[in-house]
């Protein structure tokens, strides 16, 4: 198995770049393909079937189909820990090969805190978009639960798109109802890398 760097997970790469978005809890790409076992069982418990069968028959998302919202249900159901939370104080240890499979089941303690589901960004490229082009549309906002798109009212009729990274969660439910599909996901890169570029594209 490769090895996962302290690095790397602070950097918030925990998935590796150029992989497919594997659904929410995944572990590290590397550790991923081996633990799981492609059962299938969080593409079938997954109700908005945002989770696909992908290259390999292993599950990925298809964010073509909507956004997450983080309800947990793939995380229940999956029995290899490929899926799982991972303390925010006790990262290493956790992702360590010996004790990945350990505790998958363990109830979260109140105290305890996770890294979040997974480290992706929404981003906007403004230059097509419609409502810069004097076109009304607010789709992208109006899918946002998280409210982390609001608009900046300008001269012209332009209401610029603001995305608020820290409120954004990657849920990708912005990703789909742009109609000129000029949002992007990418996995955030916390270091000085520049992060590759990994538009969401479904399978
Ligand atoms: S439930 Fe777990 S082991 Fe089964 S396909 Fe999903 S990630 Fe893989
Ligand atoms: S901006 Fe972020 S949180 Fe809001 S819908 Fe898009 S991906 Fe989800
Ligand atoms: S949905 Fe797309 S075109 Fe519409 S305002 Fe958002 S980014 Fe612009």
């Amino acid at each position: 198995m490769a090895n996962i760097t302290r690095m790397q997970l602070l950097r918030g790469d925990i998935k590796g770049k150029n992989n497919p978005f594997r659904p929410p809890w995944a572990i590290p790409e590397e550790y991923f393909v081996d633990f799981c076992t492609r059962c299938d069982k969080c593409v079938e418990a997954c109700f908005d079937e945002l989770i696909v069968k992908g290259r390999g028959g292993f599950p990925q998302m298809d964010f073509n189909r909507g956004g997450c919202d983080f309800c947990g249900d793939c995380l229940n159901v999956c029995e290899t820990s490929a899926l799982k939370k991972i303390p925010i104080n006790n990262v290493e240890s956790t992702l360590a090969p010996k004790n990945i499979s350990s505790n998958n089941r363990e109830e979260a303690s109140d105290l305890e805190s996770y890294l979040p589901p997974w480290h992706i960004k929404a981003n906007i490229d403004l230059t097509n978009c419609l409502s810069m082009n004097a076109t009304i549309c607010r789709s992208c906002g109006e899918s946002c639960d998280d409210k982390a798109i609001t608009f900046d009212l300008k001269l012209g009729g332009i209401a610029e798109p603001k995305l608020n990274i820290e409120q954004c969660t990657g849920c990708g439910a912005c990703f789909a109802v742009c109609p000129v599909h000029v949002i992007t996901l990418t996995p955030i890169v916390l270091s000085n890398e520049s992060a590759t570029s990994q538009e969401a594209s479904g399978i």
